[in-house]
């Protein structure tokens, strides 16, 4: 049997979600941070090496330097001094001669190879080497790790905790990120409460926002929380012309589906390019998108479920793609599923499952009911399911395409 509302005008995922992108322009403004606040924001520069890291050939071992060429030319080598991290050996190291060196200090000019302490015997003055170490051992060369000159980053590379380390070994104390992409977020629907206030008869605890909202500030973007607003159309107008004003992208939840989206049309229609789509996707068919004059607008279907599913795999790329980010897939992947799915040709669907490991092959099974209001379907979920347009159901034993969560859904 056809999925009921599925029909063949409904515009299938992919074409969405390019169309969604097509229209999304980087943020031009930059800005200037120091390292220590710049984790997770998008480079606007390529950043270029000024230094060799490390700066010199020095040890990796604790031990001692000297030059070996292919035969040891000696049982002892004679200590002629000390080169520490920090604290170099000065002089020139003959054959026969060796410094006492520690991790990080400087190869003395003279030498090639370290011993480890572990494989000498130490004598007042001289070493006797019981185990030789291959010429040219335990040395770190200058610039094996960032060559001078070398592009170390890309413009558009989103910064990583250890990037931000890699920038300060090359003493950089500052860089230019792009400024961050502002989101107002709203829920609408008249039978919506905020946690914490008394709910009346219809109605229900809105949770839309919450979601986003926590969503979002894993994001690295300004969140301007409107708030709940009613199915009133000069309050909607309102709200919509604010956020207009204040955000690089609006997101609103409800009222675009169908009864509904005339009221949010009208009000959307005055103050930009708006439309309607409906997208061969499940959950999440209903979903509203366009330009108003300041501002990208992203209207998510109402149903908890719809919108978080919505927003990760259409909304998220968009908001990347402002950010400056480079474009990132997700990675996919088939698994065997254990048990039946329920599916019917017609639209793509996300279901949320949970993938593991038991033999070393990836396996997985769903999390039960899979409908749009279900949110509870995400719990224990660590993957979503991915089962193509016109795909129907799933046989045990089948394999399927996962979606591992990334960091915004775990
Ligand atoms: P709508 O898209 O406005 O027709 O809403 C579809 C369903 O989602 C209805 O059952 C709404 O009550 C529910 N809904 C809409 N917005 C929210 C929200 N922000 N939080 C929780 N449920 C919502
Ligand atoms: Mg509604």
């Amino acid at each position: 049997m056809i999925d009921p509302c599925a029909n063949p005008e409904l515009m299938p995922f992919s074409d969405a979600k390019q169309q969604l992108l097509a229209s999304v322009k980087p943020i031009k403004k930059t800005q200037m941070l120091a390292i220590n606040d710049a984790l997770g924001r998008v480079l606007a520069i390529d950043v270029q090496s000024t230094l060799a890291v490390p700066g010199h050939d020095n040890s990796a071992m604790d031990g001692y330097a000297f030059y070996l060429d292919k035969q040891p030319s000696c049982t002892s080598l004679k200590v002629v001094g000390k080169s520490f991290a920090g604290n170099p050996y000065k002089g020139e190291v003959n054959l026969g001669e060796c410094v006492r060196i520690m991790t990080g200090g400087i190869i003395p000019d003279g030498c090639n190879t370290v011993v480890m302490q572990e494989n000498v015997t130490a004598r007042e003055d001289h070493i006797v080497i019981n185990h030789w170490p291959q010429a040219k051992a335990n040395v770190r060369y200058a610039g094996e790790d960032i060559a001078l000159g070398a592009t170390i980053f890309k413009c558009g590379h989103q910064l990583t905790a250890v990037d931000i380390g890699m920038l300060a070994s090359l003493g950089i104390t500052h860089v230019d990120v792009y400024k961050k992409v502002s989101v107002a977020i709203m829920a609408t629907g008249d039978e919506l409460k905020s946690p914490g206030e008394r709910l009346t008869a219809g109605d229900i605890y809105e949770s839309n926002r919450f979601a986003l909202h926590a969503l979002l500030s894993k994001m690295n973007v300004d969140i301007i929380d409107l708030g709940i607003i009613g199915d009133d159309e000069q309050a909607l107008a309102e709200a919509f012309l604010l956020a207009n004003q204040q955000a690089d992208i609006v997101i609103s939840s409800g009222g675009v589906s169908v009864g509904e989206a005339d009221y949010t049309k009208q009000v959307l229609e005055s103050l930009g390019e708006i439309t309607f789509w409906k997208i061969a996707m499940k959950p999440g068919k209903p979903f509203a998108f366009g330009r108003l004059s300041e501002s990208l607008f992203c209207g998510l279907p109402g149903n908890p479920v719809s919108s978080v599913v919505t927003f990760y795999q259409l909304v998220v790329p968009a908001i990347e793609k402002m950010q400056g980010k480079h474009p990132t897939e997700r990675p996919r992947f088939l698994a065997s599923c254990q048990g039946p799915l329920k599916k019917r040709p017609g639209r793509m669907d996300f279901q949320r499952g949970i993938l593991s490991y038991p033999n070393g092959q990836p396996i997985v099974s769903s999390t039960g009911g899979q409908g749009s209001g279900i949110l509870s379907s995400f719990d224990q979920a660590n993957c979503f399911i991915i089962l193509a347009r016109e795909q129907g159901a799933v046989a045990d034993q089948e394999q399927v395409w996962v979606e591992p969560f990334d960091y915004l859904l775990s």
